[in-house]
């Protein structure tokens, strides 16, 4: 009778002898070298942990199904959004500054970046759950990320560092002003709404071009945790966003999001108010109202973290027919810097790790590299005269493209009427926050600045929070005060 176990194999598939014992010589002898086995779990052992991600460390996803509900063809020939369409997908969520072990209920913007592998290659969409940014022009990000990461010296984080870097880069006050209110601490991933934040371009059939943003709303309601609420969560379980999301995936109870888009035509954008490529201001939905398209369902749950979640990787770049980016210089800088960090972390030929290969026939002229496993075959250039693929512009149809004429420069954005650092935090503080959600802002506001911010930058955070909202901007000072 032979026996139904597994047997154990080294890497090359060869029975082992045992999983407890080295080889040894005598019982009480050395090691000896020739125990390839327990070598090679050694060696292997060293190697588990790739670099994590920078920013964006810490977080987990899922799987799940995107559905179209609506119609826009009027405004995209995209093959996942036209009706009836239904695309597999990947989703992950995670924390911005912390690192892999941080805790999940850290006060933070949370990533929300999408992967639908559709009929016409991979689109990933990488938003977050805010649709604002700090900042509005690449140069800054890598100096934003710095500051809220850990200092030189003690390798601590510090808040009069973040301070330092918010009250002189006053373009980061609505996206403060998001973080410092209920919905920068998300009860769950399930509770919160995922946005595109940047502006893209869509493409119909006859070619006609728009601008859109995208906007995924929880079908679970927002729901946020109060500060003490989320300190006493992170003191006792560093994973409580990722434990919830697993759990619920697992007994069935599957998290949607339904997904509306702002339309904005193309010819409106020199006009409009705002500069409607700048990543720190909304289009007010008054503007430009929410067009339903669809749902995502996430009803999977990955088996191996490290495969299927660790090593998806995300590139806004990877748009498909029908979708383009748009002047947002944001968006144009992470276009190249995403991919870029894949290469770092993963290797050159991280599109063939299962969970980033597309679910069509690649056929590039991509060849060689380290860890590359699909096969290359002649010829290997184009153009060629030997049946290699050829570019068929016709299918893929017009290239998103907009007018861009000037002298080359280092220059800010040019101010639409109604832009200025202020305006849309303030909006939000006055007409979108309660009395209640008002307080509860001051109070974390207060607690952050109490927190170590010396005193230069505390004054210029009371001038940063009057210029938001006078009557807020008192109300921290004096709380501030009164506590120091
Ligand atoms: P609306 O009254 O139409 O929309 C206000 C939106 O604010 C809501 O739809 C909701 O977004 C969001 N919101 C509700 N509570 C909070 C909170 N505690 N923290 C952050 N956002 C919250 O007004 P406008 O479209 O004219 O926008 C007014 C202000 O609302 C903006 O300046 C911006 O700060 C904020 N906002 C606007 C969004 C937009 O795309 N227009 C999106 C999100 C916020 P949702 O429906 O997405 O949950």
């Amino acid at each position: 009778m032979t026996d139904a176990r597994t047997f154990t194999t080294t890497d090359a598939g060869i029975p082992v002898e045992s999983d407890e014992h080295s080889l040894t010589v005598g019982p009480d002898g050395p090691v000896l070298l020739q125990d390839s086995y327990l070598i090679e779990q050694m060696a292997q052992f060293n190697r588990e942990r790739i670099p994590e991600r920078q920013p964006h460390a810490k977080g987990s996803g899922a799987f799940g199904r995107f559905e179209v509900t609506g119609d826009v063809t009027a405004h995209t020939k995209a093959a996942l959004f036209q009706p009836g369409a239904t695309t597999e997908m990947a989703a992950r969520f995670s924390t911005v500054a912390g690192e892999r072990g941080s805790p999940d209920t850290w006060r933070d913007p949370r990533g929300f970046a999408l992967k639908f592998y559709t009929s016409d290659g991979n689109y990933d969409m990488v938003g977050n759950n805010t649709p604002v940014f700090f900042v509005k022009d690449p140069m800054k990000f890598q100096h934003f990320i710095r500051s809220q990461k850990r200092r030189a010296d003690n390798n601590l984080r510090d808040h009069d560092m973040q301070w330092d870097f918010w009250t002189l880069s006053p373009e980061s006050a609505h996206q403060v002003t998001w973080l410092m209110g209920d919905r920068g601490i998300p009860r769950s991933w399930r509770h919160m709404n995922g946005y595109t934040s940047h502006t893209y371009m869509w493409i119909n059939e006859a070619g006609e071009e728009s601008w859109v943003k995208y906007h995924f709303k929880t079908d679970q309601g927002v729901e946020f945790l109060p500060q003490q609420e989320a300190d006493q969560i992170a003191a006792t379980d560093t994973d409580y966003h990722m434990r919830d999301l697993f759990e619920h995936i697992r007994e069935g109870d599957h998290p949607s999001w339904t997904l509306y888009v702002q339309v904005m035509p193309y010819g409106d954008a020199p006009g409009y108010r705002f500069n409607p490529f700048d990543l720190t201001k909304v289009w007010p939905h008054g503007d430009y109202p929410l067009i339903e398209v669809g749902r995502m369902t996430l009803d999977r749950n990955a088996t191996d973290n490290h495969t299927e979640i660790e090593q998806l990787a995300f590139q806004p770049n990877n748009f498909v027919p029908g979708i383009g980016p748009s002047p947002d210089r944001m968006l144009l800088g992470r276009l190249f810097s995403y991919a870029d960090a894949h290469r770092y972390r993963l290797g050159a030929n991280y599109q063939q790790i299962p969970v980033n290969a597309p679910i069509v026939p690649v056929h590039s002229y991509s060849k060689d590299g380290a860890m590359r496993i699909q096969k290359v075959s002649d010829p290997v250039y184009a153009p060629n005269s030997k049946g290699g693929p050829v570019a068929d512009v016709s299918r893929v149809g017009r290239i998103p493209s907009w007018h861009a004429d000037g002298d080359i420069m280092r220059a800010a954005y040019v101010d639409h009427a109604e832009d200025d650092d202020w305006g849309q935090a303030g909006t939000l503080v006055r007409e979108v926050l309660d009395d209640a959600a008002r307080e509860r802002l001051v109070d974390n506001v207060s607690g952050h600045l109490l927190d170590a911010v010396t005193e230069p930058v505390l004054q210029r955070a009371f001038e940063y929070w009057r210029n938001v909202d006078k009557t807020v901007g008192e109300q921290i000072e004096s709380q501030v005060r009164a506590k120091a």
